[in-house]
């Protein structure tokens, strides 16, 4: 049987010779710096961002640089080592949402979204070289638009870059480009991750859009070392369902069901029932009077889930491994009962590590493909994926990917 590909982080001496060297490849110059951003894997808290809940990502060491060159006019013209011979142009001139097709929305949109909040800025040129894998749940997108984001405001000379709170503007234009230029829909996780993660520390992210950026985050210490773990990710590499409509719904129920309750979002209530003397009763109350059973399985996950993320920080930090892997399983069994967001492979992915000692393991992400996790002990982790590939070969699924996941750097200039 074939043995498992674990994909390596490009070192920062490749990643800046890498992009130097396809950006003048290409412009035929050389470009003014080199920055990166991280792809990122989230712990727990899955599809509670957009109900102003709690999640829990790390930064991985997996990043994706990108070297650019200012223009003096409004062009953008960007080109990327997965396709190096194609080049995409577009003017920011004029430029409207969902005004640029494919991959190229994703830069683009970040310089038209700095415009739009009425920021300086220009065209410019840029390559892109990435090892974080496209598409698997693990944001190679927000890697994208935060190296992007950062790169434009330290040449156009913005000043949001430096500061974890100065962030928070250029996450704002990575989610803007996103949603309104990508069309695709998220919350804000991936950004907050790939922007203000630090090495050896999970990012606690509250969603509440009533915070202040000084007060929507803590670093939690996540140490795997310490407690002798690895974290194991596996990209099923699942062929994407049609997932857009799907989140979709997903984001309306969760909102028709906070309407319905009578709260301005879901976080509302899961905080009420956290703080009620019964929790149990709480919580059925909430669910009954819900009006269909629909409705009442979407509000269980992100109820039981934000919950979860509180228990999973406080397990972890008192080094309680068998609970924290508990909390990965019962997140899992509830984004696939009550969420329903995965798919056989996820599913089966997660079987198979949980059968083979990992304390925990869930999908990651938003769903419908992607990646799972698995929180096994220390020199496991080659093992446990070789299981779950031989898994898939057996089920005629395509073969599965992973990565040795540790809690690594935001995004940064490199060169
Ligand atoms: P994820 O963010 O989980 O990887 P998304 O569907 O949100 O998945 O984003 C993946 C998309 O982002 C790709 O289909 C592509 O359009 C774009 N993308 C990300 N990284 C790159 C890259 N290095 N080169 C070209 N396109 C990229
Ligand atoms: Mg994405």
């Amino acid at each position: 049987m074939a043995a498992v590909e674990f994909i390596k982080p490009i070192s920062h001496e490749d990643g800046v010779s890498e992009a130097t060297k396809l950006f003048v490849d290409t412009y035929g110059s050389a470009p003014e710096g080199v920055w990166a951003a991280p792809g990122r894997v989230n712990l727990i808290g899955e599809h509670t961002d957009y109900n102003a809940g709690l999640c829990l990502p790390i930064a991985l060491p997996q990043r994706t640089f990108i070297a650019l060159k200012p223009r003096e006019d409004t062009k953008v013209r960007v080109v990327s080592s997965i396709s190096p011979d194609k080049v995409a142009e577009a003017d920011l001139d004029g430029l409207k949402a969902r005004g640029v097709d494919g991959w190229a929305a994703y830069p683009v949109g970040v310089a038209w979204a700095l415009r739009e909040a009425g920021f300086k800025v220009k065209g410019f040129d840029a390559a892109f070289v990435s090892c974080v894998p496209l598409g698997s749940g693990l944001s190679s997108s927000a890697a994208m638009t935060c190296s992007t984001a950062l790169a434009l405001d330290d040449v156009y000379g913005l000043g949001y870059g430096d500061s974890d709170a100065g962030r928070v503007t250029l996450i704002n234009a990575a989610i803007k480009s996103e949603n309104e230029m990508a069309g695709a829909s998220t919350g804000g996780l991936d950004q907050n991750a790939s922007m203000r993660c630090t090495p050896g520390h999970a990012l606690l992210l509250d969603c509440r859009p009533e915070l202040t950026p000084l007060e929507n985050v803590s670093q939690q210490e996540f140490d795997l070392d310490k407690y002798g773990l690895e974290l194991l990710v596996v990209d099923t590499q699942a062929p994407h369902q049609l997932n857009d409509g799907q989140y979709a719904q997903r984001r309306a129920t969760c909102e028709e069901a906070a309407k319905v309750l009578g709260v301005a979002n879901l976080r509302v209530a899961a905080d009420g029932i956290a703080k009620a003397d019964d929790q149990f009763q709480a919580l059925k109350e909430t669910l009954d009077a819900l009006p269909d059973e629909t409705m009442k399985k979407r509000v269980r996950h992100v109820v039981t889930e934000i919950e979860r993320v509180r228990s999973f920080v406080r397990a972890f930090a008192q080094g309680d491994i068998e609970s924290a892997g508990r909390l990965f399983n019962a997140s899992h069994d509830s984004l696939a009962a009550d969420y329903e967001v995965t798919v056989p492979e996820l599913d089966i992915a997660v079987d198979v590590a949980r059968h083979n000692g990992a304390y925990g393991a869930r999908m990651t992400g938003g769903g419908f493909g992607g990646s799972i996790i698995a929180l096994v002990d220390k020199g496991r982790s080659q093992e446990v994926a070789q299981k779950i590939a031989d898994e898939f070969d057996k089920q005629g699924f395509h073969a599965p990917r992973a990565l040795a996941a540790y809690a690594a750097a935001s995004a940064s200039r490199e060169a």
